[in-house]
């Protein structure tokens, strides 16, 4: 076994935050990175390469974050590197359509068997919001049902019950959101089709579709119950709304197809991120040549953007799906399987009551004996044993995501020396979960 000690602070990462803090908001550019939840300074990374990132301070850390999903085959792969400097040189962006862009559009449509046509765009964010645009456009209906502790990136509407950041937080909701913008939402408890069925009923020809994480990760690693995505399919089937997948985070990262890959559920439209673009900002929603059809300019529903199928991001993003085949998939759902055997022997061994959670190679680790199937199940965890977990395996090298409510990544560049050095933290790092107090406000 490897052994790493760190030292604990970080003066260089503390140096940059002051500075961030005096001109951005909290210092970060989106919450989660901030801190806020664990407590500490965030690291600022000035490299990645495999499965390791370095810090401002010079200090190496195994990655199970890899950027929130996007980085599945490692940092700064050559092939990928090579695709983003070939694009770089030919033009950053034209206006124009592009080759790059209809490929990427006949790899997605390759891959994810509903998927008739597809519309690139530059953020999940974007993908879910213009989904559900289009969702209310074609039903000419106004209502959509989503579920507590899914989030589907900061849709105004879809502020409400959501997990990641504001899961982090706790808001029950953000200020600047109207009343109007999130009164056609109907936030349900995740898991529970009885609840779906009787949305139905209580507003009959009234909903436009419903929203889903495929398979959740944003309160944690939360997989649906079995049969629960095929009755949202059939409840919608039979209703006349629309049923959306949002594979943004489980897109061509559960498996060559995504969730859609692993359970066979047919969405009417599905929104995709992070792993299509190879580490640059693409997104994109597709579904049915007929729903799809009713975007501008084919049809009267409006969605456009600047740098929508951008030429650098889309050969970012074609060149990492082309190198991820059945193998890639096998190597990283091997590695996932290796670390939560890892992290489970390791808690357990301290007598820490947990519960390792996974969907495909997504996992997470919760702290409480119960089975998680919902966002209140998530929420009763005791997450002050997470965040002594978290600065334990930090100080030692190992860079897991700052909250109890995220899913942790792996890639294919995760290889023996990276599981080494994560398996020779962890003894440490169970032992300071087993120690932890809450501490009260
Ligand atoms: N949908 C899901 C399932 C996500 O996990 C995320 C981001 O984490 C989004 C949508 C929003 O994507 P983005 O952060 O690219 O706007």
């Amino acid at each position: 076994m490897v052994h790493v000690s760190f030292p604990y602070s970080a003066p260089v990462s503390q140096t940059l935050f002051d500075r961030a803090s005096a001109v951005t908001p909290g210092g970060v550019n989106s919450p989660v990175r901030a801190f806020r939840a664990v407590g500490g300074t965030p690291r600022f990374m000035v490299s990645g390469t495999g499965p390791y990132l370095t810090d401002a301070d010079g200090r190496e850390y195994v990655d199970l974050v890899c950027s929130w999903g996007p980085m599945i085959l490692g940092h700064a792969h050559p092939e990928v590197t090579a695709a983003v400097q070939d694009a770089v040189a030919r033009g950053t962006s034209f206006g124009t359509p592009g080759e790059g862009e209809v490929a990427l559009a006949e790899e997605i449509v390759a891959r994810v068997a509903p998927v008739e046509q597809v519309r690139l765009v530059s953020s999940g964010t974007e993908a879910t919001m213009s989904a559900i645009r289009l969702a209310r456009g074609f039903t000419g209906r106004a209502k959509v049902i989503k579920f507590a502790g899914c989030y589907h990136g900061h849709v105004d509407a879809l502020l409400a019950a959501a997990g990641s950041g504001v899961a982090t937080f706790g808001l029950p909701d953000t200020p600047g959101v109207t009343g109007a913008q999130a009164g056609d939402t109907i936030v349900l408890p995740y898991n529970d089709i009885e609840a779906v069925h009787e949305a139905f009923h209580t507003y009959p020809g009234e909903i436009a579709c419903v929203i889903t994480e495929a398979s959740p990760g944003n309160m944690g690693v939360v997989p649906p119950a079995p049969g629960f995505n095929q009755g949202l399919k059939d409840a919608c089937a039979k209703n006349g709304a629309l049923f959306i997948s949002d594979e943004v985070m489980t897109g061509f990262r559960t498996s060559r197809a995504g969730w859609f890959g692993v359970d066979g559920v047919v969405p009417d439209l599905m929104t995709f991120g992070k792993v299509m673009g190879g580490g640059f900002p693409a997104a994109a929603f597709g579904g049915r040549a007929d729903v799809m059809g009713h975007l501008a300019p084919a049809g009267p529903v409006y969605q456009a953007g600047t740098l929508s199928g951008n030429p650098v991001a889309t050969a970012a993003g074609l060149a990492q799906l082309r190198l991820l085949d059945d193998a890639a998939y096998d190597t990283v759902d091997a590695v996932s399987a290796q670390v939560r055997a890892l992290v489970a022997e390791a808690l357990t061994k301290e007598g820490v009551a947990h519960r390792v959670q996974s969907a495909s190679n997504m996992f997470s680790v919760f702290f409480t004996d119960r089975e998680v199937r919902d966002y209140a199940g998530a929420k009763a965890q005791e997450s002050f044993r997470f965040t002594a977990f978290f600065h334990s395996m930090l100080a030692q090298g190992v860079y897991l995501p700052p909250s109890a409510f995220e899913s942790w990544f792996v890639s294919t560049a995760h290889d023996e020396r990276a599981i080494e050095r994560i398996a020779a933290a962890l003894p440490a790092a169970a032992r300071a979960a087993a120690e932890a107090e809450e501490v009260s406000a």
